[in-house]
Order: C-alpha cells, then structure tokens, then sequence
C-alpha cells in the first residue's frame, strides 16, 4: 500500500514523525495555537489554508449551492456515509457497514448503496473518516474496489492503522491515506476542513467542520462529552466555540442516545467496577469487550496489573487491534504483563486475566468458544469469573444471553452491565447532546446516526434549544439538503439503498434471494418430480416426493397422503386439457394446501416437471 500516513505534515519536512495526539512536546514549541487537544495549524502544507483566509460570515458566494446528501446511517445504526457536494467537488464524510440483522440469513455484510459516489468519481476530492469504528469505515475497501481512482483518505492515525489492516485483508493496494491530527485544516477542492477531538469509546475520533462557498456545515461524528476519559482527550470545546463564532449553518449530530436522559457515565467508571471485581475474584477473570475498545482494554489491563494478574488475549480481532494499539502508542501494556495463551498452564489462576472477544454472543468468538468447551487452550472452571464488558447491539440479545447461560451452567460468576457499571456507551446521551447544540448554536439541524426514533428524539432536543423547527430536518437515506447564502431547504434525492455482501458477492443477493432463505429456514422444503405424456395425456411411473424441514415430514401416512393427493390433482387436471404450466400449478397448490392444513406449514416447493 503506498501509503502516505504523514504525508499531510511530514512530506514537507516541518514535522519529522508523525507522534500521537498525546505527546506532542517538539511541536509545542515551534506552534502558537495550542488547544487541549491538539494543534490548529502546526504545519505549514499546501492542503492547509491559513484561518485568515477561510471563509467567514459574509464571504459566502451567492451562486454556490453546498449539498448534504446522506447515503447511510438515518435507517438504523450502522452505514453511516455522507456526501457533500458543492461547485463541482465532492467530499465523503465515512464509509460505514452494518452488520446483518435477523431477517437477512446467510449475509455477511450490509453496506449503503454508494452508486451516486461512483457516478460522481470525478468531483471526488477526499474521504474522510472520523474514527475507526466499522459503521464509519467498513465500506472502504469494497467502495476502493469499486472506485477507479486514488482518492486521498484523511483520518487520524488509529483509525488509519484500522483501515489499513482492513484494507490488506481484501487486497487492496495503493490506498492513498494521509494522516490528519485534530486541530488540523486541510484542502479538498472548494472545501476547508477543520478536524477538532471528540471524545469517543475508541480513541482518536474526530469532528469535521466543513466551510464552504455556500455555507459551513459542522459534523459531530460520534461523541460523547467525558469529562474524566481514560487518555485525557476530551471533546475540543475550544475549536467548537470558534466554529460558533465562524458561523455554522448546519450542524449533522450523533443520535444514538438521543433518548437517554441526563448525561452518558465517565469510561472511568467502568475501570473502578473492573478493579473491584477483580480484586474480589478467587479464580480466573475472563473478559469479553469490543476488540476496537482500546480505552476499555487498557482499563483491563490496568485492572489486571493492579490486582497482580497478567493479561492474555484471545480472539482474532482482539489479538490484531491489541497489537496495532501498542505498536501506534494507544494501548500501554509492557511485555512481561503479557503472556500467551499456550503458557496459560502452569500459571496460578488467580494470576490471570483473560481479554477476549466475544461480547456480543458471536458463535465462532473466543468467549463462545471458552463457553461451549471448545477453545484450544482456555478452559472455563467452577469458580472462575466472567465479565461482559459491552451491551449487546439490539439484535443480539439472544445470543449474548445463550453464552452467559452456558458459562452461568459451569459454575462461572458472570457480571453484565445489569450486576455492575461493566460497560458505559461512548454516545453522548440528551444533556450532552444539549450542551453540544447550545455551543455549536446552528443555524439549521440534521439528526444523524440513529434509527427513526433516535433521530426523531434529537430533533426535539434540538428544538428545546432554540433552533427553529423549520430548520430542523429529519431526513432519510437517499435525501438532499441544498445550503445557499439564502438559506437550507430540501432538495432533489439520489439513489439510495443497501447492498448485501454474501460470502464472496457483492450486491448479487436480493430481497427475494433473503425471502426464499427465510422460508427454507422457517417452513421447510419439497420437491416434486414427475413425468407427464402430454400427448396421450396420462402420468408416467409414480410421482417423486422429497420433504424437508417440514413437521411430519418423515411421516410415512403425510407422504402417502401427499402423493394420493397430487396423482389425484394431476390426473383431473390432465383430463380437464391441462398444459404443462397448469400441471405444474395443480401440483404445487394440491401439495401446498393439504401441508398447510397437516402441519400449518407452507414450504418453498418445487415441482420438477418432465414433458414426455
Ligand atoms: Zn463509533
Ligand atoms: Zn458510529
């Protein structure tokens, strides 16, 4: 991958190595603008325009007309992409997925229908991501694929060091990714793009504040207002209160919690319930968290060590994000803390800590494997204690439960966030969603990040704080907002939609393809083979029946009835002058109705018809 990881500041040799957000201490010297949490122009780069020259209250041009077109993300929380279009240039704000609910058996994967990025390739001056979280990132490697150009991707550098494992894994070469740091402006065609620190449940999250000929939007991303986080970034009050003062025409804001009251706990909450537990715990601990958590891993991990335990990671992603966090300097774990899991014998149990993945029941994860007896070297034993350390996402409530059960049965103590403070959302809940619209003050408003009620609840939110309702927009996927100098209002849509991703397919599994999956799985299967001289209009040799996943289906008196009926059927269709297509309708319906009535099941049924 050619990859241009600091080209945006060390291409030009002012800034040498590109540090984390945190240790910034040569830079500090030679840059006036330091804010808490990074630095406004501590580079001088051609992608960057001085703040003098940005655009500002009264500098809009009458004739540009911005565009805001949400492709994904205002259906459910997952597939966030949005476009902004404005005078000939476009800029995509993420590239999300979602992962499959339960009416779409057998997908892997759901992305937004980028089609209309595609169609506008060539306007395409920049994608930027605002964290590395896989609703916000997981459709870059198929929209790379699909676009035929080297579009430059800006992110900071966790979220690039994510996209870059991603991106290996499906083959996908010379991204061009250029390192941002908050606090940093950059260039992309008529646009200016300010990234400020938003504190989020994985580090190195940003906002975007986009100035344009027509207007300037701001962009939360994911956010919440922590006030105590684990790595001492907080959300950058400062570069919000001046992007107030430039004047924010619209603002796009998190609404995942929307409906929550009062304000989203601290993430140091959750590393006082760790240490407790783990303090208490006689045997092992084993704890399942989001593999892109890094704050919460590294509470873990604090966790551990202060309890004289040694941590050992399992699961895939769990292995890969812990070895991508230390290696760029966002998870803190010296060697000799750390031990493998094939040493684990041997080593006293209440010496270890178990950090795996798993916390949303999948069945092939570490945690489920531990539960179900089938994990090569971890072995669960009475005694030993098990903490859920996430909420399920709405969807997989069953299937966390299924674990907790089997782990419950061995005689695990298990904690969920029900017991204790095990986990807090990285999501801003309505208060701070308050604050975040009383600072900004927008002028207009689009919930973003939610499913209809989230967004809905926000755009009350938004209304109690003053911003006019016709201002407020709660928009679907595919919609437009169209910003001139005069004002916002709605615009002409684009495609939009969702994009199955099927094993190795991408956008070959329909609607129909997931109905039909559905009903094998729900009612079960036949087939029907027979031959039929249409010309001497009589039925050859016995007609075949094969059932399938239908309740009595091995019934020796169903399939005897079965054929009685549809011999029946066939021959007074066939007396009646019936042609092949009836025949075949006649043996389906006969078939259909005396299941129905048998076993109220109505299988997917086939009817093999050979014309002799
Ligand atoms: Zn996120
Ligand atoms: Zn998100």
């Amino acid at each position: 991958m050619a990859k241009e990881h600091n080209s945006a500041s060390s291409q030009h040799g002012a800034v040498k190595k590109q540090t984390s957000a945190f240790k910034h201490v040569e830079l500090e010297r030679e840059r006036p603008h330091l804010t808490r949490n990074g630095f406004e122009n501590n580079a001088s780069d051609e992608h960057r325009t001085p703040r003098r020259r940005s655009i500002s209250k009264g500098q809009k041009n009458p004739a540009s007309k911005l565009r805001i077109i949400p492709l994904g993300g205002l259906d459910a929380i997952g597939k966030n992409m949005t476009a902004f279009e404005c005078d000939g240039d476009l800029i995509l704000d993420d590239a999300g997925l979602m992962f499959p609910e339960d009416g779409h058996p057998g997908v892997d994967l759901v992305l937004p229908d980028y089609t209309y990025v595609l169609e506008n390739a060539d306007k395409l001056r920049g994608i930027v991501i605002t964290h590395g979280h896989e609703d916000h990132t997981g459709t870059l490697p198929y929209l790379l694929k699909d676009l035929d150009c080297d579009v430059p991707i800006y992110a900071t550098k966790l979220t690039l060091g994510l996209i870059e494992c991603k991106l290996a894994e499906h083959k996908v070469k010379n991204a061009k990714l250029i390192e941002i740091q908050p606090g940093q402006q950059v260039k992309m065609g008529c646009f200016t793009v300010d990234f400020f620190a938003v504190n989020h449940s994985i580090p190195g999250a940003v906002g975007i504040f986009l100035q344009s000929p027509a207007g300037n939007v701001l962009h939360t991303g994911d956010f919440k207002l922590d006030q105590t986080p684990i790595d001492g970034v907080t959300t950058d009050f400062t570069a919000l209160a001046r992007f107030s003062d430039i004047g924010v025409d619209l603002m796009l804001s998190d609404s995942t919690n929307a409906m929550n009251p009062r304000f989203t706990p601290s993430e140091a909450e959750v590393g006082k319930a760790l240490k407790q537990i783990i303090g208490q715990a006689k045997g092992r601990v084993i704890i399942a968290a989001f593999a892109s958590h890094i704050h919460r891993m590294q509470q873990i991990c604090d966790a551990a060590i202060e309890n004289g335990r040694k941590v050992v990671v399992t699961g895939r992603s769990m292995i890969q994000n812990t070895d991508i966090a230390r290696k760029l300097g966002y998870l803190n774990i010296e060697d000799h803390n750390l031990i493998d899991a094939y040493e684990l014998r041997g080593t006293p149990a209440d010496e270890i800590v178990i950090m795996c993945t798993g916390s949303q029941g999948e069945p092939l994860s570490a945690l489920a494997r531990i539960a179900n007896g089938e994990h090569r070297t971890i072995e669960i034993e009475e005694g030993d204690t098990v903490i859920v350390s996430a909420t399920p996402v709405p969807g997989n409530e069953k299937a966390v439960t299924r674990v907790i059960n089997s782990l419950a049965k061995i005689g695990a103590d298990v904690y969920d966030k029900s017991r204790a403070q095990v986990h807090v959302s990285g999501h801003a809940s309505a208060e701070e969603l308050k604050i975040m619209l009383t600072m900004v003050k927008p002028k207009a408003f689009m919930p973003v990040h939610g499913e209809a009620t989230h967004l809905r609840a926000h755009a009350h939110l938004a209304e109690l704080t003053g911003v006019p309702p016709e201002n407020i927009f709660v928009m679907e996927n595919g919609d437009c907002l169209e910003l001139t100098a005069e004002g916002i209002e709605r615009g002409e849509g684009v495609q939009s939609g969702i994009v199955f991703v099927d094993g190795l397919s991408v956008g070959d599994t329909s609607q129909s393809v997931l109905d039909e999956r559905n009903t094998l799985s729900a009612q079960g299967f036949a087939a029907v083979a027979l031959a039929v001289d249409f010309k001497n209009r009589r039925q050859l040799g016995e007609i075949q029946l094969t059932m399938r996943g239908i309740t009595g289906g091995d019934d020796a008196y169903l399939a005897e009835e079965a054929l009685y009926t549809l011999t029946g059927a066939v021959k007074r269709c066939l007396a009646k002058d019936g042609g092949p297509r009836e025949v075949r309708k006649i043996a389906r319906d006969a078939l259909l109705s005396l299941l129905w009535e048998r076993t109220k099941q109505r299988p997917m049924t086939v009817v093999n018809l050979i014309e002799a």
